[in-house]
């Protein structure tokens, strides 16, 4: 295919020729920027495995939340610690609930930015999992109907996308016919379409206090060993009414976040997750790698599989370096 005059590194001689020939971009525009919001007052709790990263009340968010619209990043994604669990998650539904609070003051305060909301039931119950429990596991319909109704009140609380991550089978499908129902059809669905059940949410669930009592996640998150499967859940997913389909964990699923970027026509995200975020950090405080070019280039890898949106921790850090100038 080439000829024997080609020489590779003619183009990359000049800073100005790499530019001009590169070809994957990163911007702020990509970025979403993870928060949790905790019941409370005066509460700005560093996440112990996440430096940088903090369980904060509702005013030490929205002041965080002016710094990231500041920084041009678009959107936040919020995950609550209720003030009390329960079987069934409560809070999670609750009209005056931590997020549904977070969101109206984050609406009120900060109105350019947008507000995703995490739709899940573990950080909400007193077992930690995802939905309701029967017979030792967890119950799909009846955790999907408890789903519908948490979209619901984020919606009627003023969020400006829905974000469910439970993956039990068929949520999609309600929570679109509730917001619809409901006055709501406006109101996108970005679905975790492709869940892997990960040792890399760890630093998370220290984060969201949001540890199973119990068992695992396995019987509803996917089995790492899976690709074929991951085109199975975004195509259940995309047919049920999700507007942009998501991959989590980002880093070790490169080759599944490609596969679905060739098969589907639909905005696709990534969630660069804890465990992810935690070995740089932890790296970097030790002096092994450069933080800076490292995150960057974690970045650069997901926009190169496909990804068009990254949910990141280090979402301010890659906003103040492209402003740097990168
Ligand atoms: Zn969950």
């Amino acid at each position: 295919m080439f000829s024997s005059r080609f020489r590779a590194r003619r183009i990359r001689g000049k800073e100005v020729f790499r530019r001009m020939v590169r070809e994957t971009t990163l911007s702020a525009n990509d970025l979403i920027y993870p928060m949790f919001s905790a019941f409370g007052s005066g509460i700005r709790k560093e996440v112990s495995s996440m430096p940088g990263i903090f369980q904060q009340s509702i005013e030490h968010i929205v002041a965080e939340a002016k710094e990231v619209h500041g920084l041009g990043i678009p959107a936040v994604i919020l995950f609550g610690i209720p003030e009390t669990k329960d079987a069934v998650g409560s809070d999670a539904y609750a009209e005056h609930g931590i997020i549904q609070e977070t969101i109206r003051a984050i609406k009120r305060e900060v109105p350019g930015l947008a507000v995703i909301t995490d739709v899940c039931l573990c950080e909400y119950t007193d077992h930690g999992h995802c939905g309701i429990i029967k017979n030792g596991d967890v119950d799909n319909d009846a955790t999907v109907k408890l789903l519908a109704r948490e979209a619901l009140s984020h919606a009627q609380a003023g969020a400006d996308m829905v974000a469910p991550s439970d993956m039990m089978d068929g949520r999609v499908a309600a929570i679109r016919q509730t917001l619809d129902n409901n006055g709501f059809s406006h109101i996108p669905v970005m679905s975790y379409a492709v869940k892997y059940a990960s040792g890399y949410y760890g630093p998370f669930r220290e984060a969201a206090e949001s540890t199973p009592q119990f068992g695992d996640r396995r019987s509803y998150q996917m089995d790492p060993a899976n690709r074929l499967e991951a085109l199975r859940e975004a195509q259940a997913d995309i047919e049920e009414g999700a507007d942009i389909i998501m991959v989590k964990p980002g880093l070790p699923y490169l080759d599944i976040l490609r596969d679905l970027r060739n098969e589907y026509a639909m905005p696709l995200a990534v969630y660069n997750v804890s465990g992810e975020y935690s070995m740089i950090k932890g790296a970097a405080a030790n002096g092994w790698i450069d933080e800076e070019r490292v995150v960057m280039e974690t970045m650069l890898g997901f926009k190169r599989a496909g990804a068009d949106l990254i949910i990141t921790y280090h979402a301010k850090d890659v906003a103040r370096w492209l402003k740097g100038g990168i």
